[in-house]
């Protein structure tokens, strides 16, 4: 799969960051994660993997959703990887009954707050956002050298979401510059 995505340019989350992802639900253990961007189905294959979590997933690109099916179909797990076929900002009422323990956010970087203020009503106590790309493909680092105006945009946009977590009072946020900058959020009560 990782040979796939280099080769199609889809943006599966790198070695580092998923391991250290994998860490998070070897110690956190949850019953079920929702994850938002499923592009071809790895990280929610991989994640069922750690310890038979039941997944939710959600991915609106069509090719997208044709090969995670075919990824998730042959991996054995189908029965336990809920691939959900819309715009994250409109599938609410597909999971508005489940009770997530970890929202793994991967998808849009534009649009990050509305993802967590949308899904995180549906945290277990304790629950566990954890949201992939903080760095931008490196590219926060670089700022300003250079980029396009529509790179900057999402730059800043990362950046106010960053701020926006690190002063979320309901959450306990730590940033790691693992992979390519990986926020673990978690719920205070
Ligand atoms: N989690 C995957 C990689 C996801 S890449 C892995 O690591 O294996 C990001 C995906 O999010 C892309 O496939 C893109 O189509 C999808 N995406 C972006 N915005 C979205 C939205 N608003 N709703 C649903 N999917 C979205
Ligand atoms: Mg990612």
């Amino acid at each position: 799969m990782r040979a796939f995505a280099l080769q199609n340019h889809v943006p599966i989350i790198v070695e580092e960051g998923l391991a250290f992802l994998e860490q998070i639900i070897r110690i956190q253990r949850p019953k079920k994660i929702l994850e938002i961007g499923t592009a071809i189905g790895y990280s929610a294959i991989r994640m069922h993997q750690v310890c038979n979590s039941e997944i939710y997933t959600i991915e609106r690109n069509k090719e997208m959703v044709l090969e995670a099916m075919t990824n998730i179909e042959a991996s054995g797990f189908k029965d336990h990887i809920h691939l959900i076929e819309a715009d994250a900002l409109e599938a609410f009422s597909c999971v508005e009954k489940e009770s997530f323990d970890l929202i793994f956010i991967d998808a849009a970087k534009a649009q990050y707050t509305k993802f967590f203020e949308l899904y995180t009503p549906l945290l277990a106590s304790h629950g566990i956002v954890v949201t992939d790309n903080m760095g931008f493909h490196g590219l926060v680092q670089e700022e300003g050298q250079g980029q396009s105006r529509a790179v900057r945009g999402l730059i800043r946009k990362l950046q106010s979401y960053q701020e926006y977590l690190l002063e979320n009072e309901r959450f306990i946020t730590s940033v790691f510059s693992i992979g390519d900058g990986i926020a673990v959020s978690i719920k205070k009560d």
